[in-house]
C-alpha cells in the first residue's frame, strides 16, 4: 500500500512575517515621501493578565514595522460613559489612524455600546456594525483580523476553496461567524459551500467528516480528533489553551482545539499551535492600520 503523503504545515510564523516585512517596507516608504508613520492606539481596561500580554505583542509588533503604538490605560471601575468619552477623544484625533478597544472589558461595561462608539473608519479590528455589514455585502471595509489572517493562509498555500465544502465549528462574532461570511463571498479565496456549527449542532461528527476545509473555533482543548476528519482536509486550528504538562520548561504547553497529533494523519494541510493562525491576528491588524492611514479598505 503506498504511504500517505506527510500533510503540508501551514506556517503562520513564515506568512505574518512576510505580510510584515511588506508593511515595514511601505511604512518606510511613506516616510521617505515625508509621510507621518501611522498610528494604533490601544484601550486598556483594568489590569487582566491575558489583556495586558495581548496589548503589550501587539505595541511589540507595530514598533517592529515603524507603525507608532499607544496605548491608554484605565482602571477597571472606569464608568461607560467616560469609556465612551475616551472613544469619542480617539475618533477626532488626527493623529490616530486607528485604533482598537481590548476586549473583554469589565461586566459593567457594555461592550456593544463602546464598539459601535467606534467611528468605522478607525476601526482597525473590524468589529463595529458598519464594518461588519461592509464584510457581510462584499464591500470595502476593515476584516477582522483572525478571520482576515485565516484567509491570507489559505492564499498563501494556495489552498482551493471554490466549490468545497467548508465546516466552521464555532461562531463567534470574532473567528466563526464572520470566517463562515468571507468563504462564502464570490470571491477568492472564497466561493466555498459553507456549513456553521456551533453547541446546538446535531451530528457534529457527521458533518465535520464531509468537510474538505475544517476550520476549528471553539475553545475546546484538543476537542477535534482524528475520527472526526475526512482524509486529505484542511484543517486550520484557530483554538489556543494552555494545557499543564510538568516535562515543559514552563510547566505547560499550548495546544488548539485540534488534537494535532491525531488529526496531522488525516490532514492535506494543517496549521499548528502555536505558530499557526495565532501569528497572523496581529500581522492583521498591523495591515488594518496601515491601510487606515492610507484612507484605504480591504475590498
Ligand atoms: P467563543 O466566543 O467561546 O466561541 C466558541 C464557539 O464554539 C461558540 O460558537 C460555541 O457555540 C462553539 N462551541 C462550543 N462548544 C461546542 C461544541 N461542543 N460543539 C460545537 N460547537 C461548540 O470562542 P472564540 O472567541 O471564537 O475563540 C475560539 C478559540 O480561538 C479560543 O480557543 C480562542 O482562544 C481562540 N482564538 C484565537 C485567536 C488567535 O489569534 N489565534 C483569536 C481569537 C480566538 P455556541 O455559540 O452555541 O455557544
Amino acid at each position: 500500500m503506498a504511504k500517505k503523503k506527510e500533510p503540508v504545515l501551514i506556517d503562520g510564523k513564515v506568512v505574518s512575517q512576510k505580510i510584515k516585512d511588506e508593511i515595514k517596507k511601505e511604512v518606510a516608504d511613506l516616510i521617505d515621501k515625508k509621510d507621518s508613520s501611522p498610528h494604533l492606539a490601544a484601550v486598556l481596561v483594568g489590569d487582566d493578565p491575558a489583556s495586558q500580554t495581548y496589548v503589550a505583542a501587539k505595541e511589540k509588533a507595530a514598533h517592529s514595522v515603524g507603525i507608532i503604538s499607544s496605548t491608554y490605560r484605565y482602571p477597571e471601575d472606569i464608568t461607560e460613559n467616560e469609556l465612551l468619552e475616551v472613544i469619542e477623544f480617539l475618533n477626532n484625533d488626527d493623529e490616530i489612524d486607528g485604533f482598537i478597544v481590548q476586549l473583554p472589558l469589565p461586566a459593567h461595561i457594555n461592550e456593544d455600546h463602546i464598539i459601535s462608539a467606534i467611528h468605522p473608519s478607525k476601526d482597525v479590528d473590524g468589529f463595529t456594525p458598519v464594518n461588519i455589514g461592509n464584510m457581510v455585502l462584499n464591500r470595502p471595509g476593515y476584516l477582522p483580523a483572525t478571520p482576515y489572517g485565516i484567509m491570507e493562509l489559505l492564499k498563501a498555500y494556495k489552498i482551493n476553496t471554490e466549490g468545497k465544502h467548508c465546516v466552521v465549528v464555532g461562531r463567534s462574532n470574532i473567528v466563526g461567524r464572520p470566517v463562515s461570511i468571507l468563504l462564502s463571498q464570490k470571491r477568492n479565496p472564497g466561493n466555498a459551500t459553507v456549513t456553521l456549527c456551533h453547541s446546538k449542532t446535531k451530528n457534529l461528527k457527521e458533518i465535520t467528516l464531509s468537510a474538505d476545509i475544517l476550520i476549528c473555533a471553539i475553545g475546546k482543548p484538543q476537542f477535534i480528533t482524528g475520527d472526526m476528519v475526512k482524509e486529505g482536509a484542511v484543517v486550520i486550528d484557530v483554538g489556543i489553551h494552555r494545557l499543564g504538562d510538568d516535562s515543559a520548561k514552563k510547566g505547560y504547553r499550548l495546544v488548539g482545539d485540534v488534537l494535532f497529533k491525531d488529526v496531522y494523519k488525516k490532514a492535506s494541510f494543517i496549521t499548528p499551535v502555536p505558530g499557526g493562525v495565532g501569528p497572523m491576528t496581529i500581522a492583521m491588524l498591523l495591515k488594518n492600520t496601515l491601510l487606515a492611514h492610507k484612507k484605504e479598505f480591504y475590498s
